[in-house]
């Protein structure tokens, strides 16, 4: 039997589970709408029903889903270029996602880190489907045949168990049907830090709102989170080797390379040399620059949800058109009747 090949199709998705930050639009969006410029099909989804995995306010829940749809809009993804959808709209995820429930070993969840994170100590509290968790990811890209998946760097270990998973299913089944994803983890900026301490993730669910930018942060905010940002005594070095053990330092600059899409080098070779009281008000500038018209256009859609929910629920459709075939397919391989 010959290899089947797959058409170059982007699948990646984001969680409404809160504000969303900086290290949202770096590690992901901005470069799903890269994506979106090549020669790809892309997916891309508010994934609700991950968000479930820990508790969520139901109003605040639709709320988030509808402001994540104006992010994704605002940054650039075009629902006529893009499927556009909140992943709650097509039930065969759920439907896959039980499968791989079937394919995934206990030992490969038992492993995953972010499980441990988020579920902190008090482990038997937390949900079940915060620890299946990845399976029903493996079931999102692998429903659409998703060849690349844009990410941030902390969802590497999810990509590797979907890659696990596509290929156990091929070997016990004996067929070629699931591609064996590549993630694509490029850039300057695949690791935001918190502003606060550089060994941690900026994340929506720090305590802290000085440890990161939320997307809706006004011009002044921005600038107050970066000037206050932890940061060395040291002025900054002219090459990226000088960053070495500065997670601080490193991580401001990162940020400036991804905003000015711009190599680390080229920016070092810049600002090497100035103290952070130079750099930080040019940091904040350009932030502000960037980011500002994306929280405009963010508000402005939220002013009509009816728009908004339009474009979900036509996204939701076309993505049944690729999603239900694979499905189908997938039930009569492991031998469901009447699929
Ligand atoms: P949660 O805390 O609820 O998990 P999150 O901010 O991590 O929220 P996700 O929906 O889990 O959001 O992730 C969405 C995308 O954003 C993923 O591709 C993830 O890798 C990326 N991402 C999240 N935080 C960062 C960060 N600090 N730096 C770079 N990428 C990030
Ligand atoms: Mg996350």
């Amino acid at each position: 039997m010959s290899e089947p090949t797959f058409t170059k199709r982007v699948f990646s998705g984001i969680q409404p589970s809160g504000g969303l930050t900086l290290g949202n639009y770096l590690g992901a969006v901005k470069r799903f709408v890269e994506m979106q410029a090549e020669d790809y099909e892309t997916i891309y989804c508010m994934v609700d029903l991950h968000a479930i995995t820990v508790p969520q306010e139901p109003k605040k829940l639709a709320h988030n889903t509808r402001e994540l749809c104006a992010f994704f809009i605002a940054s650039g993804i075009d629902p006529e270029k893009s499927i556009l959808f909140n992943q709650s709209q097509v039930p065969e995820h759920t439907q896959l996602g039980w499968i791989f429930n079937c394919v995934a070993r206990m030992g490969w969840m038992n492993r995953m880190t972010q499980f441990k994170d988020k579920a902190g100590k008090n482990r038997e509290n937390a949900s079940v489907g915060l620890f299946s968790y990845p399976a029903l990811m493996a079931a999102d890209i692998l429903l659409y045949h998703a060849t690349h998946v844009p990410v941030g760097d902390d969802q590497k270990q999810h990509l590797e168990l979907t890659r696990d998973v596509a290929a156990k299913f091929n070997h016990d089944f004996g067929v070629e049907f699931f591609p064996i994803t590549e993630p694509v983890i490029q850039g300057p900026a695949t690791r935001v830090m918190s502003f606060r301490d550089g060994s941690k993730k900026m994340s929506k669910s720090d305590p802290s709102d000085m440890s990161r930018i939320n997307m809706t942060d006004d011009a002044d905010m921005i600038a107050q989170k970066i000037r206050k940002a932890r940061t060395d005594p040291d002025a900054l070095p002219s090459e990226q080797k000088g960053l070495e053990g500065r997670a601080e330092a490193a991580n401001l600059v990162n940020i400036y390379a991804a905003l000015s899409d711009q190599s680390v080098d080229q920016v070092l070779s810049d600002v090497g040399g100035k103290q952070f009281s130079e750099f930080k008000p040019m940091l904040a500038d350009l932030a502000v620059e960037k980011l500002a018209p994306i929280a405009d256009e963010m508000s402005r859609l939220m002013q009509d949800t009816h728009e908004i929910d339009a474009i979900l629920a036509r996204g939701a459709e076309r993505a049944r058109g690729v999603a239900a075939p694979i499905l189908k397919r997938t039930y009569e391989i492991v031998g469901m009747v009447g699929a």
